[in-house]
Parts: structure tokens; sequence; C-alpha cells
């Protein structure tokens, strides 16, 4: 059988721990026998990070930006522990928040759904792809404790001098202050992360915030998703048939309650924080969760949302057997072969990265499954395997 062929590079970042065994496994079993695989390697394992001063991370974001379609697998994001574990330099910031940075994307989560793993909503057949803006708001507030009676004012002072200022609050006791920003750039950044996407997958995209409460910040949020919709993507929207459709927050967490899935929702980022979380566990598990970061210019990097499995690394390490379930690295390669494939107008490698899907969720239907889905699943008669029979198993059924 000849394998397919690759014009251009997909940018790869190896990780860490867990995520850097199913790494090997899943390129060596699932895909190298079948495609000539392209990349360009970036080792972004701790250790490798630490003897390049992070300048790696920058490196294959860069390359990233050149390339447009990127893979990446979990990594460490380094805290006081683990400078010890690894005896590192310094603590580096999270590489993804590094790439994030770099690429000025927005980050799309979406479950992996599968006949067996049930959604907790039972109206919900369809995935829904949670959008976070990743900037500002309460994540980078400012606040006071206030000790006592007193005025608070909130004061705007131009590089030109001029000052804007308005009174808070006129404090009689003691209270609390906040501080908080965005900037029109990144707003704009995001709105067309979210529309660039829902484009790509031809998906309605949903939008909502407080601005009846908020009627200049949140109002900002809203101002510039219409404009760059009206300017700039309604034409297309209309030509893929789908809608961008804005409501209220307290609007849209009512309705996502109700619907059947299949959209993506744009969140602020406070909102998007807690609202991933909801989503994703009554989808069933992390371990079923793909994410992805698009930049407002169209550039990919695919990744699973879970980390990188210490606990499970750990039970490796001794040689005892580990149950890991690499589902949401798989497809973190079938998204980006099957993006790699769209750009190069390469069929076959699209065409591959579905096929691997396919064979991945049959394997699970057919009651083989790891760990962690084997306890919540609703099959009967399952067979719980461990993480390298699992992924076999997967291949046994690619090859069919
Ligand atoms: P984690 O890797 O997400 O795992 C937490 C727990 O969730 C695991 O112990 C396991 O539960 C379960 N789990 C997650 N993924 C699983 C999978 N594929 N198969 C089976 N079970 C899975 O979080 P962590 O262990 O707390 O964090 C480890 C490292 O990951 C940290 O250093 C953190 O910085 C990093 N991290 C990286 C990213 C990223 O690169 N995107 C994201 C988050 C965290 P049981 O132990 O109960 O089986
Ligand atoms: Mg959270």
């Amino acid at each position: 059988m000849s394998k397919i062929a690759m014009t251009t590079p997909i940018v790869e970042m190896d990780g860490d721990e867990m995520t850097r065994i199913l790494w090997k496994l899943i390129k060596e079993n699932l895909i190298e026998p079948f495609v000539d695989l392209k990349t360009e390697y970036y080792d972004l394992g701790l250790k490798h990070r630490d003897e390049t001063d992070d300048q790696v991370t920058v490196d294959s974001a860069n390359a990233t930006l050149k390339y447009g379609v990127a893979v990446k697998c979990a990594t460490i994001t380094p805290n006081a522990d683990r400078v010890k574990e690894y005896n590192l330099k310094k603590m580096y910031k999270s590489p993804n928040g590094t790439i994030r940075a770099i690429l000025d994307g927005t980050v799309f989560r979406t479950p992996i759904m599968v006949k067996g793993i049930e959604p907790c909503v039972r109206n919900w057949e369809k995935p829904i792809t949670l959008a976070r803006h990743a900037y500002g708001d309460v994540y980078k507030n400012v606040e006071i404790r206030v000790p006592s009676e007193g005025k608070a004012e909130l004061l705007f002072t131009g590089k030109d001098g001029q000052e804007i200022r308005q009174t808070i609050y006129e404090f009689e006791g003691p209270g609390v202050l906040q501080g908080m920003h965005n900037k029109d750039k990144s707003i704009d950044s995001f709105a067309h992360s979210c529309f660039e996407y829902a484009l790509d997958m031809k998906m309605d995209l949903w939008f909502a915030t407080k601005d009846t409460i908020s009627k200049v910040y949140d109002a900002k949020f809203r101002e510039v998703f219409d404009k760059v919709f009206e300017n700039e993507y309604k034409e297309k929207f209309e030509k893929a048939g789908i809608t961008y459709f804005y409501t209220l927050i307290d609007d849209a967490v009512a309705r996502v309650m109700k619907s059947k899935g299949g959209f993506i929702w744009a969140c602020k980022n406070y909102d998007g924080d807690v609202m991933s979380d909801m989503v994703s566990s009554a989808f069933g598990s992390l371990a079923m969760m793909t994410s992805v970061l698009v930049s407002p210019s169209g550039v990919y990097e695919y990744e699973a949302a879970h980390g990188t499995v210490q606990r499970h690394y750990y039970k490796y390490l001794k040689g005892e057997t580990t149950s890991t379930n690499p589902v949401a690295t798989i497809f973190a390669w079938t998204g980006a072969l099957r993006k790699r494939g769209e750009l190069d107008s390469n069929k076959e490698l699209s065409l591959f990265a579905d096929k691997l899907e396919k064979a991945t969720l049959s394997t699970i239907e057919s009651g083989k499954m790891t760990g962690d889905l084997a306890l919540i699943t609703s099959l009967e008669n399952v067979t719980k395997l461990n993480t390298e029979e699992f992924i076999l198993a997967i291949r046994e059924n690619l090859e069919k």
C-alpha cells in the first residue's frame, strides 16, 4: 500500500509526560503507516524548553504563522514543584499563553461525541463548541479593599493630558472596588477568529453579553461583533447558509440548555471560563474534548483540552499498566491533517483524517475503550483496554 503524500509540513509541537507517550504511539501506529508524514518538529518538552530558555516555544509559534497549521501535545506549565522536579533555570510561563500571545488567537473547545457516552443534557444531539475570549476583564483586574468612608472615582488620563473622571461610589463605610479593562484591538481579533471559525466549521455563531446593564463596556463588544459581521462576514455567512445570532447572556444560557447543539458559542472571558466547564462536564469527559487556537488571520493550532495526565505518567514510569485515553490527542492530529489537506487541496489527506476519526469512534462504539470511558458509558459488555491495546484496536479498525 502506498502512503499518502504531503506537500506542506505541519508544525509539530511535542510535549510532556503521559501525553508525550501517547504522542509517539499515535504517530507510530495510526499515522506513519498510512501517511508519508511531513512535519517541522519542535520539542516543547519541559527539559528542552529549559535548555533553550523557552526559545523553542517562540520558534514553534512563529513556524505556525509561517505554515498555517500546527498540532500540539499537552505540556507542563511549571510551578514551584516542577522547577524542583526538572531543576529548571526559571519558572517559565505557560507555553499555551506564549503561543496564544504570538498567534493572537481564540481557543475553541469542542466535545467529541460518540454513541455510549451520552451528554447529561438529553436534547444535546450535536456538539456545542465554546469560544472564550482570552484577554482582559476580571482576569486582568485591579482591586482595592476600601477601608473606610470616602469617594471612589474612575479616572482616565490621556497622553495629551485629557482627563475623563467619573464618580463610582461615595462610600459611607468599608467596601470593595474593582477596575477592569479591555481593548478594541483584542475584541476585534476575538470577533474575527469567531467568524472565521464559524465559516470554517459551517456552523452558526452565537454571541452574548450583558449590554443592557453594561452600556459602554459590554456594549462595545456587541458593537465590534456587529460591525465586523456587517462589513466582512454577512455575505460569506449567507453563502455558507449559517447565521450570526446575538442575545443577552442570560437568554443565551437558557437557550443553550434547550437547544439541540451544533453551534459555536462565543463568550466573554469570564462567561467562557464558567460555561466551558459546564459544557465540557455535561458532554462527558475532558479526555473527549478537543481544542483549537484560531488566529484572526486564519492560522490553526490543534490540541487536546486536557493536560499531561501526570498521575498516569508516574504509574507508567513505575512499570504499571495505564489506561490513558488518547482520543482528544488523536483528534488534534486529525484536525491538523484535515486542515493541511484543505489548504493544500490534498483530498486524500483530509479523507484519511475522517477515516481515522471514524475508526476511533467505532472502536469505542464496539465496546472497546479506556478506563475513564468504561466508567461512564451506557454501553453494556465493555472491554477496558490499556493505553497501547486501545491504540492497537483503533489501528486494526483503521486497516479494515
Ligand atoms: P490533566 O492532565 O488534565 O489530568 C487530570 C486528571 O484528569 C487525570 O489525573 C485523569 O484522572 C483525568 N484525565 C485527563 N486526561 C485524561 C486522559 N486523556 N485519559 C484519562 N484520564 C484523563 O491535569 P493534571 O494531571 O492536573 O495536570 C498535569 C499537567 O498538565 C500540569 O503540569 C499542567 O500544567 C498541564 N496542563 C497542560 C495543558 C495543556 O498543555 N493544554 C492543559 C492543562 C494542564 P484520573 O487520575 O482520575 O484517572
Ligand atoms: Mg475554569
